[in-house]
C-alpha cells in the first residue's frame, strides 16, 4: 500500500498561512479525541493528520533552511503593538461579526463552515482562540486576525486593516497605535462574504 499524501499545494501558501496551519494541525491531533461522531468532516483522521502535519513541518523546516540564502522567503514579522492589539481580539467573534460564520465548540476547537469558498464539510474552518490563529482546509486560507480582516475587507491599506481590527478589539484607533492613525475606512470585500 502506497503511503497517503495530503496532495495539497502547501509551497504556495504565504508563511504566516503556513505557521497558522501547523498550528491548526496540531491542535487537531492533540483534540480528535474530543470531536463529536456526528461532525462531518471526513478527513479528521489520526494518519491524515499525520501526514498533513510531516508535510507542513517539511516545508516550515525547508524555509527555515532557506532563510539564510539569498532565495530568503519572506517570514511574518508582527510588531509587538499588533501583538498586543490581536490579544485583545477575541477571533470567533470576530469571525462570527465580520462573515455570519457559526461556529461550534468541542473540546478545545471552535469549527465552523468556511465562509470563503463553496466546501461540503461544516466543519472545514478551525479557529485556534488561545494562539489567535485560524486556517480552512478546504481552501488553505488562514493567519491571524489581520490576515482574516484582509480576506474579509477590501482595505485601502494595511492601516485600514490595523483600524478595523481595533475596533473589534473595542480599541480608538489613537490608542491601538500612532503609527497607523489616519487610516481611510475599510469596505466590505464584493463576493461571497456576509459582513454584519
Ligand atoms: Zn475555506
Amino acid at each position: 500500500m502506497s503511503r497517503p499524501r495530503s496532495e495539497r499545494p502547501y509551497r504556495d501558501l504565504p508563511t504566516g498561512v503556513l505557521l497558522a496551519a501547523l498550528e491548526c494541525v496540531e491542535w487537531d491531533r492533540a483534540g480528535i479525541a474530543e470531536i463529536p461522531e456526528d461532525w462531518e468532516f471526513p478527513v479528521v483522521t489520526a494518519a491524515y493528520l499525520s501526514v498533513v502535519h510531516a508535510e507542513l513541518a517539511a516545508e516550515v523546516d525547508r524555509r527555515k533552511r532557506l532563510l539564510a540564502s539569498p532565495l530568503a522567503p519572506s517570514w511574518p514579522d508582527r510588531r509587538a503593538e499588533l501583538d498586543d492589539l490581536k490579544r485583545r481580539v477575541d477571533l470567533v467573534a470576530a469571525f462570527e461579526r465580520w462573515t455570519g460564520a457559526t461556529f461550534r465548540k468541542a473540546g478545545q476547537q471552535h469549527r465552523a463552515r468556511c465562509p470563503f469558498h463553496k466546501g461540503y464539510a461544516p466543519n472545514d474552518l478551525a479557529v485556534h482562540t488561545e494562539k489567535g490563529l485560524w486556517f480552512c482546509f478546504g481552501c488553505l486560507k488562514g493567519g491571524d486576525v489581520f490576515d482574516l480582516a484582509l480576506a474579509v475587507f477590501d482595505p485601502p491599506s494595511f492601516a485600514a486593516v490595523v483600524d478595523v481590527v481595533a475596533r473589534e478589539a473595542g480599541m480608538p484607533r489613537s490608542q491601538a497605535t500612532a503609527r497607523w492613525a489616519g487610516a481611510a475606512p475599510c469596505r466590505p470585500r464584493e463576493g461571497s462574504v456576509r459582513v454584519a
